[in-house]
């Protein structure tokens, strides 16, 4: 199992929190998906003959591209390598470029399952998160998605924003399950460095976020998403079940993927590379047949913390039998050790070899997995 991530680093405009790599100028965007075609080609056999099980185009905005360039790049991975015949096909979309046309073009070039960055269904906080769209807009793409054919859809929703309150979130998380929606992907509100989120509350002119609030926040979304029977299969993610996203369950379960274009990852388990994240240098090195990339050979407490942090997120938890074949069985013994006051304090729970994450634990995930660490 593989697959094949495509980082699109372009968006129409830079939405206040995002810390993601892109650029709003798109004069170099040709050139761009040139580069792109020239990695996959230099890369073809990093992931060896393995088949290629999902493709996921991210970014930055994919859905400002047009169409053809999409068709292009999907069109040479399925030349250029075994992509399995059910292969997940995603592509990350924004409700203002989703029109009728670019829609039916995906259908046509084999994008099966949308990702469509809605974020909010209330205007006040879509324009104070600077997002490009209304909420008129992120109801309508829903719909016209739904009618053109493509059901396997995932929306993003955020909740903490300031002025946000509790009933708002709920409704927002009511209109998203009331157009039928077979998986949601919902993420607490963050302020990372060097965004413009950062700065307003860094000169006051924003009020820093309150985390009670959030975690309040996250509480709703968990009961309201059990209560319309969808499963909580990884902290920030929920599905109907048959729908969980191959690409990212993938990443979660230690399987192998290419990343293609400036700031992707990609991962063979045995060594970690990422991109520049620069537009600019990265057409300039591929065009010379180098891959500006950073290689990170995994040791064994690289792979073992990386194998807590992923695992831990995911509903299949931390399997310890498989942590003892892969690691041995002292590291399985130091692990449960250091397990001990965190199933003390219910944070964590362990039952037919599986360490997993109690819903009390899930917003502090990353924080107990990394108090796990070799
Ligand atoms: S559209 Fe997405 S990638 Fe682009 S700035 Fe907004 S959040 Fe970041």
């Amino acid at each position: 199992m593989a697959g094949i991530y495509i980082h699109i680093p372009f968006c129409k405009q830079a939405c206040h929190y995002c810390d993601f790599h892109f650029s709003t100028q798109l004069k170099h965007k040709d050139e761009l998906v040139a580069a792109l075609l020239l990695e996959l080609q230099i890369r073809r056999n990093y992931l060896g003959d393995a088949p290629i099980d999902s493709i996921y185009f991210g970014g930055g905005s994919p859905s400002i591209l047009p169409a053809k360039d999409i068709a292009q790049i999907l069109q040479y991975i399925v030349n250029n390598f075994e992509v399995n015949n059910a292969a997940e096909i995603t592509l990350e979309a924004n409700p203002d470029d989703l029109n009728k046309e670019k829609l039916k073009a995906y259908v046509q070039m084999g994008i099966n399952r949308l990702s469509i960055g809605i974020q909010s269904f209330i205007d006040r906080d879509l324009i104070w998160m600077n997002r490009a769209h209304n909420s008129a807009e992120a109801k309508s793409c829903i719909k016209r998605a739904q009618d053109i054919g493509i059901e396997n859809l995932s929306v993003d929703l955020i909740y903490g924003l300031p002025e946000l309150s509790d009933k708002e979130w709920q409704e927002n998380i009511a209109i998203a399950l009331s157009h039928d929606i077979p998986h949601i992907s919902s993420y607490a509100l963050t302020v990372e460095e060097k965004t413009a989120l950062a700065s307003f509350i860094n000169n006051g002119k924003q009020k820093p976020l309150v985390e009670e609030k959030t975690a309040y926040q996250f509480e709703i979304l968990q009961s309201v998403m059990a209560d319309n029977h969808f499963i909580h299969y990884e902290i920030s993610n929920f599905c109907k079940e048959g729908h969980y996203a191959k690409h990212n369950t993938a990443y979660w379960k230690g399987h192998s993927y290419l990343g293609i274009g400036p700031s992707a990852h990609s991962y063979n388990q045995s060594t970690r590379e990422w991109n520049i994240a620069n537009n600019h240098q990265y057409i300039d090195q591929i065009r010379r047949d180098i891959i500006p990339s950073t290689i990170e050979i995994l040791s064994l407490e690289n792979r073992m913390n990386e194998y807590l942090m992923l695992s831990l997120r995911t509903i299949w938890g931390a399997d310890l039998n498989y942590f003892e074949d892969a690691f041995g069985s002292a590291n399985k013994n130091i692990l449960l050790q250091k397990a001990e006051d965190k199933i003390k304090n219910k944070w964590l729970s362990n039952a037919n070899h599986k360490l997993n994450i109690t819903n009390n634990g899930k917003l502090m995930a990353d924080k107990i997995a990394a108090e796990l660490f070799f």
